[in-house]
């Protein structure tokens, strides 16, 4: 299921992060559930009457620093226009109409994109009047907000959810493994995606993509089906902010969430960035199976040790998604790229795995008995049954006599003694308690 796409854009100063703040906040402090994942001010996802999406603040991106605000916000804007899903554009209600909101919405008015229109800093009940010149700027929905105080910001979200493009279709059979190639500029994913393709059983489909405008490549190894999300957008080249690295975040939001397996491609010949991160953090929590790559691997200095020194360092980097199996592969030479797609393949029948509801409960019987739960004021906690509910990625919901007995430590420790009974390479899980009632 795919998540729809938000961006904030507008002028400086009017109160984008701070509006992004108010939004993202409190999921900010909710999905700090596993070590290293590095959190900015720029991406988030949110939620808003139980509709999930991605919100981000183009305000956040950095372009050329010769950038003038006019042309930085026209860049903004821009990408808001390629990338999301609803536009909030947030202007000022204080200050009123400028030139430069003026240019903004003229960009905007063009695209067809849907926007809604935050008329920020109205902190007072009797200062709301003052959103109606807004109304000039030619938007349906103009929302006066105060993102400091968060008031009007449910209206706000409100109008946006409304806005939410209707469920698409699926776009590929449901055996068709979607994969995103996603990492910084010139970590080499367009080199990968060659090598792949010009691989000896690779048959490239004739028609690309489907529905949508030909951006997706589909191809067929050993009898499965593959498409490779999104590879004309990534292959495009020229645009001043392509080489800027948030801009990659924000690019790949739309890839993860389209696909089945990420393969997180990382420079070897300069290591780990927070960047890196931050992607494959995007696709751990969109619960995404994911293979980490590490390319150019021919041009790394190498002793019997690199490998090993190189492992550890990703695990220690990469803990979040300690599931995840790693390659060390050279697009240019073309070393190890073979064994890409068969990891990817795993990966995708693992994210897929349905765990029997009584093999799945001997496990964690037998986790239980080896290591009980620790008591908390005298109580223990006691697992009464599991089921998983759902796969892509697998969720299990254990029922618990109090789910506030079990200690997070514990529902990792449970999260190993799957992973060691059943596998799960390559994709997260979730473990949810409930109540028996
Ligand atoms: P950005 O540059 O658009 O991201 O703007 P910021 O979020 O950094 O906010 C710019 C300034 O406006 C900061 O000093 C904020 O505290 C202030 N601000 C943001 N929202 C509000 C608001 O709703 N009311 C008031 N009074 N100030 C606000
Ligand atoms: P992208 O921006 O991630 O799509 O990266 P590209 O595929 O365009 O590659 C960026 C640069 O890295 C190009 O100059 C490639 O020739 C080079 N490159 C890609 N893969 C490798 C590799 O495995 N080894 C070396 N030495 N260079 C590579």
């Amino acid at each position: 299921m795919s998540l729809p796409v938000v961006a904030i854009v507008g002028r400086p100063n009017v109160g984008k992060s701070t509006l992004f703040n108010r939004i993202a906040g409190e999921r900010i402090a909710i999905v700090e559930d596993k070590p290293g994942i590095t959190r900015d001010r720029i991406y988030s996802r949110a939620e808003w009457n139980g509709r999930a999406f991605h919100l981000i603040d183009t305000g956040g991106l950095e372009f050329e620093e010769k950038d003038e605000v006019l042309e930085h916000i026209r860049h903004q804007a821009e990408l808001a226009i390629e990338e999301a899903d609803v536009i909030l554009f947030a202007v000022d209600g204080r200050v009123g109409v400028t030139a430069t909101d003026e240019e903004v919405a003229r960009l905007l008015r063009r695209s067809g994109k849907p926007v809604v229109l935050a008329v920020n800093k109205l902190d007072h009940f009797k200062h709301q009047d003052q959103a109606y010149e807004f109304y000039q700027l030619g938007f349906e929905e103009v929302v006066a907000v105060s993102s400091l105080h968060g008031i009007g910001t449910g209206d706000l979200l409100d109008a946006v959810v409304s806005r939410f493009p209707e469920r698409e279709e699926e776009e590929y059979d449901k055996d068709t493994i979607r994969v995103a190639i996603i990492g910084r500029p010139n970590v080499g994913k367009s080199s990968l995606v060659n090598r792949i393709l010009g691989e000896e059983r690779v048959i490239v489909s004739p028609v690309a993509g489907t529905t949508r405008d030909a951006v997706d490549t589909p191809f067929t190894y050993e009898e499965q089906d593959y498409v490779i999300i999104d590879t004309a957008g990534m292959r495009k080249r020229g645009k001043v902010y392509e080489s800027t690295e948030k801009y990659s975040v924000l690019r790949a939001v739309r890839a993860i969430e389209r696909s089945d397996v990420v393969i997180v491609v990382l420079d070897g010949s300069e290591g780990v960035t927070e960047q890196d991160k931050r992607v494959a953090g995007i696709a751990h929590e969109a619960g995404r199976g994911a293979v980490l790559v590490v390319n150019k691997w021919d041009a790394v200095e190498k002793d019997h040790q690199t490998m090993q020194r190189f492992t550890r360092t990703i695990r220690e980097e990469f803990a979040f998604m300690d599931y995840a199996p790693i390659l060390f592969i050279s697009a240019k030479t073309g070393q190890r790229v073979t064994r890409v797609l068969p990891a990817v393949k795993e990966a995708a029948d693992q994210h897929a795995m349905r765990i029997p509801t009584a093999v799945l409960n001997q496990v964690l019987r037998d986790a239980a008995m080896s290591t009980p739960p620790s008591t908390v004021h005298g109580r223990r906690a006691r697992i009464q049954y599991g089921t998983q509910v759902s796969v892509k990625p697998p969720v299990f919901v254990l029922f618990v006599n109090d789910p506030e007995l079990v200690h997070f430590s514990y529902i990792r420790y449970l999260e190993n003694q799957l992973r060691e009974a059943f596998g799960f390479v390559g994709t997260p899980i979730r473990i949810l308690l409930r109540k028996k009632k």
